[in-house]
């Protein structure tokens, strides 16, 4: 099943697709349906429906906390990464964790507006998002794939001069818009193996991403159980898997988003996210 989040009456709503239809659920809020059983779920999937092409998607989900992120989790584009900046390439024997604000979530197909005196090397990062559908806490990598409701596509957009100078990503990573995901979640079972899936990313129709989950160095049950050791995951929690080679920042010579570029993301299985960059 395809969840989305749209635009109806003023309000932000939480829907299912059924063909070209969105199908009501009746929530406040498609974070309120995720923490449900599958059993109250499906009482929520209302027999009421308004064509997809009348409605403006939202970001699929808001979690209650900050967006999750992994870094350096391709071996190419840690490779990359080290050729660009001249550092050794030193694997970590643990996932590198890192978060995006949630003031950074923004809507598939929504033009993503940014400052040309804020930075001036905003670029791309392609990636799988997962979202957690129940409450876990140091759950086991035989487990941990149970705890997710389902995926979708992820763009890790970064100011890359931010990041370099605050030491810290966060704030380089958590600009406003700067974390657009969508256009929909897709459910687990419809996805089945997330762990060999294409991952693309092309701007203004020229790609420069292309990849498969498949060459994740932590898979996805090491990501979950990892982030959980201690540490309560909840439904609706979101964690972007990171993200190939192909960035803006590693090319020759560097290529930074510019105004009125067109950014897709697009995951086997599950669809495109679109954005566009305006830089005022
Ligand atoms: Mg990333």
């Amino acid at each position: 099943m395809r969840y989305v989040s749209y635009e109806h009456e003023g309000r932000i709503r939480p829907g299912y697709l059924d063909g070209d239809r969105v199908g009501s659920i009746d929530c406040s809020t498609l974070l309120e349906y995720i923490a449900l059983s599958p059993a109250e779920r499906e009482r929520k999937r209302l027999r009421e429906f308004v064509p997809l092409s009348r409605v403006t998607l939202a970001a699929p989900v808001r979690p209650n906390k900050n967006v999750f992120c992994v870094g350096r989790n391709y071996l190419d584009h840690a490779l990359e990464v080290s050729q660009q900046t001249g550092r050794e390439l030193k694997l970590p024997d643990v996932p590198t964790f890192f978060t995006k604000a949630p003031t950074a979530i923004a809507a598939p197909g929504q033009t993503l507006e940014f400052s040309s005196k804020v930075s001036n090397e905003y670029d791309w990062e392609a990636e799988l998002a997962i979202v957690i559908g129940s409450r876990v806490k140091d759950v086991s990598e035989a487990n941990a794939l149970a705890a997710v409701f389902g995926y979708t596509c992820f763009n890790d957009l970064t100011a890359r001069d931010l990041q370099r100078a605050h030491g810290q990503w966060f704030k380089g990573k958590s600009l406003d818009s700067a974390a657009p995901m969508g256009p929909w979640i897709v459910s687990r079972d419809e996805i089945g193996d997330a762990q060999d899936l294409t991952v693309a990313l092309r701007v203004n129709g020229i790609e420069k991403q292309r990849s498969t989950t498949a060459r994740m160095i932590f898979s996805l049950p090491v990501l979950i159980a990892s982030l959980s050791k201690g540490m309560t995951l909840e439904p609706g929690d979101v964690i972007a898997t990171g993200t190939p080679e192909g960035v803006g920042f590693a090319r020759t010579p560097p290529e930074f988003l510019r105004d009125g570029d067109d950014v897709e993301v697009e995951i086997e299985k599950i669809g495109v996210l679109r954005n566009r960059i305006r830089i005022v």
